[in-house]
């Protein structure tokens, strides 16, 4: 099988192309490389460097990859900035992907596994968050994902293009080998915050309210490993590729950790120091985001298997040492 990955270039992109060559899978690589990372694309990868907006571009490429399945992660993924500056959201994540969900089904493709979210869940009325919890996105990055998801559904309905959407928690943890990782710019993300915060790189950690509904009063939420989430998005090729039909997934340990024990749990695996403050809340951030995974469990016989102390080491031992 040889697959074509979206946004290979990004953060959970370049794991699982990672994942994919070093299980012998036929992968190329597409990416306008603006928020992405050329090194983070193994050299003996093809990369399309093509804006997911120049449809003529994309096309080509589809049908010159020969690609039988095709999985999209390129996206642009900060709530705030979806917040600020939406137009921007809706041309990239929803005028992108339905480009390339047009030309992929005019390639004859018929399989594609897309990168949805958690936040579509809003603020879940009954947690751990089960598929069958209402949708009920509160910002325009969780409307451009949503959206997605009804193309998809109605592409399987007029042209029989099969999709999983795997709505993930809170992506976490680095390659183990300190070769890829996270590096967004600017970094919104808590784990590499923290440990940027273990290592002197900032004063301090802004913890974003200590007044929400949980056992300490801050956000709980459930961090995945990158390298977890990898392996799924192979066994929902394989799923696909078994002739299984549409559906969607949510991707999380199960598991819930508050800030705090972020905080707390990078101090023992650093062994440093970890200065934090209280701050206000961040807008549109729920008390508690945590996975019921027995839908993945069950239909892809996935199950992560990487714990928080290591999604913390793996990020710490790229931090220290970020090649990009
Ligand atoms: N958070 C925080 N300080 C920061 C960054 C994040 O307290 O500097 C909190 C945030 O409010 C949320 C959790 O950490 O409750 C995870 O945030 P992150 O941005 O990593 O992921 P999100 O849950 O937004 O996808």
């Amino acid at each position: 099988m040889k697959i074509l990955v979206t946004g290979g270039a990004g953060y959970i992109g370049s794991h699982f192309v990672k994942y994919l060559v070093l299980n012998g899978i036929d992968v190329a690589v597409l990416d306008n490389l603006s928020r992405g990372h050329e090194e983070a694309v193994p050299t003996q990868v093809k990369l399309y460097r093509i804006d997911l907006l120049d449809y003529d571009k994309l096309s080509e490429a589809i049908k010159e990859s020969k690609a039988d399945a095709v999985v999209h992660f390129a996206a642009f993924a900060y709530v705030g900035e979806s917040v600020e500056n939406p137009g921007v959201y809706y041309q990239n994540n929803v005028i992108g992907s339905i480009n390339l969900i047009k030309a992929v089904n005019e390639a004859g493709i018929k399989k594609f596994v897309f990168s949805s979210t958690c936040s579509l869940y809003g603020n879940p009325v009954k947690v751990p968050i089960s598929e069958e919890e209402s949708v009920k996105p509160i910002n325009p990055y969780a409307n451009t994902k949503y959206v997605i998801e009804m193309v998809l559904r109605d592409f399987d309905f007029a042209y029989e293009l099969k999709s999983v959407c795997l709505r993930y928690f809170n992506a976490a943890g680095c390659d183990f080998d300190g070769i890829i990782g996270e590096s967004h710019e600017p970094e919104p993300h808590l784990i590499p915050i923290v440990l940027d915060a273990a290592l002197g790189r900032r004063k301090s950690v802004n913890v974003f309210g200590d007044d929400y509904n949980t056992p300490d009063g801050t956000c709980i939420r459930d961090y995945i490993h990158v390298n977890d989430l990898a392996n799924a998005h192979l066994k929902a090729l394989e799923y696909l590729f078994n002739s299984g039909d549409s559906t969607v997934i949510n991707l999380g340990t199960g598991s819930g950790y508050s800030v705090k024990e972020i905080i707390d749990s990078a101090k023992k695996v650093t062994g440093l120091d970890i200065p934090y403050e209280i701050a206000g809340r961040r807008a549109g951030d729920p008390d508690v985001l945590v996975a019921d995974n027995k839908k993945a469990k069950n239909i892809l016989g996935w199950e992560p298997k990487i714990g928080l102390d290591e999604v913390l080491s793996s990020s710490f031992n790229w931090q220290k040492n970020k090649k990009y």
